[in-house]
């Protein structure tokens, strides 16, 4: 069966697309290159250079194609250039989404998966959050996810759509073979710059906040791997093909690591102990972030593989090696 892969020249939906193939479904691409890489699409995938917000565009490649299902991973991703850009936001990840909502319904495509993201709980300091938890966005980004999840659940209930909205957590890592990575360039999340650093491809790197209510002043995050991430996207797939109800699921381990264990991890594991510089708190960062999983677990049956952070450090650090050698 074939599945329409917004966003699939990019960091996690590449990760997807090969999960998709490595359990025999075909994977079509649609990606406008914005920050993507055609190169990260292999030749088993079709790939189409493109606007998923083009409704005629995107019902043109479902009806060529036989679209069944449509995972939709395109978007834009920075906290802090959504506090600058909240219009490019709205516009990218809200507007467009709805045109591409609006082509599933037009052609009957049943089954849609959402990107969603943890930023839509906002601060949520108290431990654990679970899906159910209070949905309060502190920046634009997740404001601009949070209402696309509102249209898909006000579309499944006049339309004959059902669909899965996994909320990411933060997601790190690469394909455990080597085959898939975060290329994104000039890239602003935390564990990608701290190995950049490590590796000598910037000079160092800076910690956003030292003052925040946690254990040692630096905000705490929960870094899911990007190939259990994937997997995650499989079994909703598996969910809605059974049948069964549209479903909100945290995407992220459970467990917490602040900004410094992280930086921590990436010089023990890279052995280099690269200059950090300590500066004040970025706009829209939350001081503690972490999952609740046990509604994944127990309804998708998600099972994660590469839970270990060193282990996750070690994937990213190969991958920009190899990233090096490409692009010197
Ligand atoms: N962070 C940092 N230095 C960096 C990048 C990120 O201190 O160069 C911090 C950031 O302030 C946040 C955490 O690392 O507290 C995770 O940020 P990231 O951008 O990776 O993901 P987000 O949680 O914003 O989606």
């Amino acid at each position: 069966m074939a599945v329409l892969v917004t966003g699939g020249a990019g960091y996690i939906g590449s990760h997807m697309v090969l999960a998709l193939q490595d359990a025999g479904d075909q994977a079509v691409v649609l990606d406008n290159l914005s920050t993507g890489f055609r190169s990260a699409v292999g030749a088993a995938a079709t790939f189409i250079e493109g606007d998923f917000g083009d409704q005629a565009l995107v019902e043109r490649i479902i009806a060529t194609h036989g679209i069944t299902a449509i995972a939709h991973f395109a978007a834009k991703i920075v906290v802090p250039e959504s506090v600058a850009d909240p219009l490019g936001y709205y516009l990218n990840n809200t507007a467009k989404a709805r045109n591409l909502i609006a082509a599933a319904v037009a052609t009957g495509v049943r089954h849609f998966i959402f990107s969603s993201t943890a930023a839509v709980y906002g601060d949520a300091s108290g431990g654990a959050v679970g899906e159910d938890a209070p949905l309060a966005p502190m920046s634009p980004y997740g404001r601009s996810k949070l209402m696309v999840e509102w249209m898909l659940a006000d579309t499944a209930a006049a339309h004959d759509l059902r669909y899965v909205v996994l909320r990411y957590f933060n997601v790190a890592g690469a394909d455990p073979a080597g085959r898939a990575g975060q290329s994104t360039r000039d890239a602003t999340h935390l564990i990608k710059v701290a190995v950049q650093a490590a590796l000598g491809r910037r000079p160092g790197m800076s910690i956003f906040g030292m003052d925040y209510d946690t254990p040692d002043g630096t905000c705490l995050r929960d870094y899911i791997q990007v190939s259990d991430l994937a997997q995650a996207h499989r079994d909703a797939l598996a969910y809605l093909r059974a049948g069964h109800d549209s479903h909100t699921f945290n995407c992220g381990y459970g467990q917490g690591y602040s900004v410094r264990q992280v930086v921590d991890v990436v010089k023990a594991a890279s052995g280099v102990d690269f200059p950090v510089t300590m500066v004040p708190r970025r706009a829209g960062d939350p001081p503690a972030i972490v999952a609740d999983n046990s509604r994944i677990k127990a309804v998708l049956g998600w099972r994660p593989r590469y839970d270990d952070l060193s282990a996750i450090v070690t994937q990213a650090l190969d991958w920009e090696r190899r990233l090096h050698n490409q692009r010197p």
